[in-house]
């Protein structure tokens, strides 16, 4: 008798355990389903080398920029979440030390939460750092009036990534993305192929995105590099050492926006608290880049396709290069003391330099379509684990069926 009530108990315990493992294993697929189907549908390819018999210049000298060139940061972060993101200092301490260092724009880019404008701060920019998943895919947003909570925490395909752009552009000024060769968080590959952001962090203390930069060129993206601090703190040397000086045709909010979106600024990194160089012009005249700084560099270097270097010159405050067919883009970086500057690219084009860049990924039909059959899959699959929603699912049928029989 003992020993059928335990053979009893080991069944009875495999079928529930079986049937538990059953669900779980429903679960977990049927929600990855619908992790994989939210995204919707992108089209999403690796794009070409940029071509055309035109070639766009951020820096092209028009009777209209003659403004100032503006120090700015727009990826700092101060205490927020009661402590528990790492910013060390208040946001008011973190913009005192940025007006002390002559920054003329600050912004204060706290994770998921926007600072709102400092009395009397006429080139105050909103903005906040998105992204909260395992994955660490990071971006900056500006301009932005809300924060928003979309994201997808557990790890990021290519299309996932994409909408997310999609989605936090759709109410920003600006996106940047961050860091990507954190926790390898975008590849090489994803910036072959994603489009409709702004521009990519280079350099910053936790971002080397040069290859990342140049990914993207290469596949005919025009996204302008960034330099920034990505600061935690205002006593551990944290500030100073990346920013842009954006040369806006008068000071103001919407000057610097349009400098910002048409690349004419110039990205710094100071490994040291030497005098920076600066641009004093960059042309291109029948098929030669141009590029005069403000004092001598030790080295400048243009760079094209793939990110090989073109052409190099040591000790000089001007250098030319002579474009050749293949170049697609030509971008500028050299050192002076230390001291980096990274110029956006010129790069060809055929009529709309930006046109296909920031074209819809994606269509609100193509994502609705590939929702709906998500969740009727997940569904499906939820049914097989779960008795009662197939009943469910029959019940619904049958009256379906009832409510369609002619009625005579
Ligand atoms: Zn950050």
């Amino acid at each position: 008798m003992r020993r059928v009530l335990r053979i009893s108990l080991r069944v009875a315990t495999t079928l529930v355990a079986s049937r538990a493992a059953r669900r779980l294993c429903c679960l977990i697929i049927a929600t990855l389903v619908l992790y994989m189907a939210w995204p919707g549908w992108r089209s999403l390819s690796t794009g070409a080398p940029f071509s055309g018999d035109r070639w766009y210049n951020p820096y092209e000298r028009s009777d209209e920029n003659v403004g100032p060139w503006l120090k700015a940061s727009f990826h700092s972060h101060g205490r927020a979440w009661l402590g528990l993101s790492d910013g060390e200092h208040s946001d008011q301490e973190l913009f005192a030390n940025y007006r002390r260092r002559n920054f003329d724009i600050v912004g204060i880019s706290n994770y998921q939460r926007i600072r709102p404008p400092f009395p009397g701060e006429d080139l105050y920019f909103e903005c906040y750092e998105h992204g909260f998943g395992l994955g660490g895919q990071h971006q900056t947003v500006i301009g932005n009036k809300s924060v928003r909570w979309l994201d997808a925490p557990l790890f990021q395909t290519l299309r996932h990534k994409q909408w997310i752009i999609d989605e936090l552009r759709a109410g920003a000024e600006l996106v940047i993305v961050n860091h990507p060769n954190r926790k390898n968080s975008y590849t090489l590959d994803d910036m072959k192929s994603l489009r409709g952001y702004h521009g990519v962090e280079i350099r910053t203390r936790f971002a080397k995105g040069i290859d990342h930069w140049d990914a993207a060129l290469s596949s005919g993206n025009p996204v302008w590099g960034f330099c920034a601090d990505d600061c935690h703190s205002v006593t551990r040397g944290h500030i100073g050492n990346g920013w842009i000086l954006v040369h806006a045709r008068e000071r103001s909010r919407e000057a610097v926006l349009a400098a910002v979106k048409r690349g004419e600024f110039v990205n710094v990194r100071a490994m040291n608290r030497l005098a920076v160089n600066g641009l004093e012009s960059l042309e291109v005249n029948d098929g030669v880049l141009t590029v005069q700084l403000k004092r001598v560099a030790d080295m400048i270097r243009f760079v094209g396709q793939g990110g090989k270097i073109l052409h190099w010159v040591s000790r000089a405050g001007r250098a030319e290069y002579e474009i050749s067919e293949d170049d697609s883009y030509v971008r500028i970086e050299l050192n002076t003391r230390g001291t980096f500057l990274y110029l956006n690219p010129i790069f060809r084009h055929a009529g709309d330099p930006f046109a296909a860049h920031f074209a819809p990924a994606g269509s609100s039909a193509g994502t609705a379509t590939v929702r709906v059959m998500g969740v009727m899959l997940a569904m499906l699959v939820l049914a097989i684990g779960f008795p009662s929603l197939r009943r469910v699912l029959r019940l619904g049928r049958r009256s379906r069926q009832h409510g369609s029989e002619p009625t005579e």
